[in-house]
């Protein structure tokens, strides 16, 4: 049935998904409470396989800071966090973040009744490899709860991947481990840690696979959607009831694409790629103004950043040194054109979209001349909306849907 507030269809199996990530924060409320498991924090594009495998539960703060993103409470919290010297132009994430902190405020309490507070933690565990603001993020609470603060420096503007950052970023991975075994009260095990990058390695293929299905004509899937369904891959990959979820959700991708009934109501008379973070106060106001204009936004640079199918627990620290270090944001001008090329070919787009996220600029492709590089070389069409991910105080709604319109009208003119 049509969603009337998104324009896009939804898919049953969107329900699991929905109790898998309950059921993941009832499970961290329930041992911050006990003190049952340990509790690492690691950031999203993290080494979560090694805190996996030697027995911490992992909370992933980023997708705390989405929620409030989601239910537009950003520009209550993000004030707290700059009284305290955090900048209003930096990632709106921490500052969105760090600033319900300290309101003693979570959008967790009104999501999942019974949590009242965010979990606890015993450690905190980040990758540079997104971006320094996750550093900046954790050492404040690790300073905060007096927990200790460890990470991984990864090289940024990588080229090719080479074996001297496979092995500069697999040391200080395998560094993590003595320091770790002391905070979890026990050894690390080289099969548990094989065993969740193989589960891992199955989630991102399944994750890919999943993405994948929306080259086709129509498209059974939205960016839009996505970004909810891509929840289990973040906090999930290493564990057996993630790849079950995105193995029905595959499922359930195929079969629309055999009855050839499109995720966008309304169709899709233009097909359209976005680059950059999602606006998340504004998933269901962007879908319905795409939708309403026969456009469907069908696949994402973002949704894809949780694919990393260089994981092999034949070489479990070279391989996530390896995965962890060939995401698209980590990478060079030149791949991320390449990239984004291969990507408008392979679901057949017709335009791009580029969000130019004002507190994100890792993750804002469009500065550099990128877009007038890709255009060129394309001939697709591409629009820039100026926005941010969390902070709606930086968007104007109005001139988001003129410039979205306009747009739209440019395709129709050149078909
Ligand atoms: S990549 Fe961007 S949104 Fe994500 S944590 Fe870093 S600055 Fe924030």
């Amino acid at each position: 049935m049509a969603d009337k507030e998104t324009r896009s269809r939804r898919l049953k199996t969107a329900s699991d998904i929905a109790r898998f990530m309950a059921d993941y924060y009832y499970q961290l409320d329930e041992a911050t409470r006990s003190g049952s498991r340990k509790i690492a924090w690691c950031t999203s594009v993290g080494p979560a396989e090694i805190l996996k495998s030697m027995g911490f539960l992992t909370y992933f703060p980023e997708t705390h800071a989405a929620l409030i993103g989601t239910r537009k409470l950003a520009a209550d919290f993000i004030p707290s966090a700059n009284a305290i010297g955090y900048s209003p132009d930096i990632c709106s994430y921490l500052t969105a973040d760090i600033g319900a902190y300290l309101k003693g405020v979570t959008p967790l309490a009104k999501t999942f009744p019974g949590i009242e507070r965010i979990p606890g933690a015993h450690v905190f565990v980040y990758n540079t490899n997104q971006c320094r603001d996750v550093q900046d993020w954790f050492s404040w609470y690790s300073k905060e709860f007096g927990a200790p603060l460890l990470g991984v420096e990864t090289h940024r503007n990588i080229g090719e991947v080479t074996a001297a950052h496979v092995t500069s970023i697999a040391s200080q991975m395998e560094n993590l481990i003595e320091p770790l075994e002391k905070i979890a009260g026990r050894k690390f095990d080289m099969d548990e840690l094989k065993n969740v990058v193989a589960l891992s390695r199955k989630c991102s293929v399944l994750w890919e696979k999943c993405l994948a299905t929306a080259s086709a004509v129509p498209s059974p899937l939205t960016f839009f959607d996505a970004t909810t369904l891509m929840g289990p891959a973040v906090v999930g990959r290493g564990l057996q009831s993630v790849i079950d979820l995105y193995g029905l959700l595959l499922e359930e991708l195929s079969e629309r694409i055999e009855s050839g009934e499109g995720a966008t109501q309304g169709g899709e008379r233009y097909r359209l790629y976005w680059d950059g973070m999602p606006v998340w106060g504004r998933l269901s106001m962007h879908s319905k103004l795409f939708g309403d204009l026969g456009a469907a936004v069908i696949a994402s640079t973002y949704c894809s950043s949780w694919i990393f199918n260089s994981l092999d627990p034949a070489a479990p620290f070279e391989s996530m040194a390896r995965a962890y270090a060939e995401l698209f944001i980590v990478r060079s001008e030149a791949y991320k054109e390449k990239y984004i090329r291969e990507k408008l070919e392979f679901f057949k787009c017709d335009g791009i979209v580029y969000h130019d996220a004002k507190t994100c600029p890792n993750n804002s492709n469009c500065r550099y001349g990128l877009v007038q590089r890709l255009r060129s070389g394309t001939g697709i069409p591409a629009l820039i909306l100026h926005g941010d991910l969390n902070d709606m105080r930086l968007i104007s709604d109005e001139q988001t849907k003129t410039n979205v319109e306009a747009f739209i009208e440019q395709l129709e003119e050149n078909s």
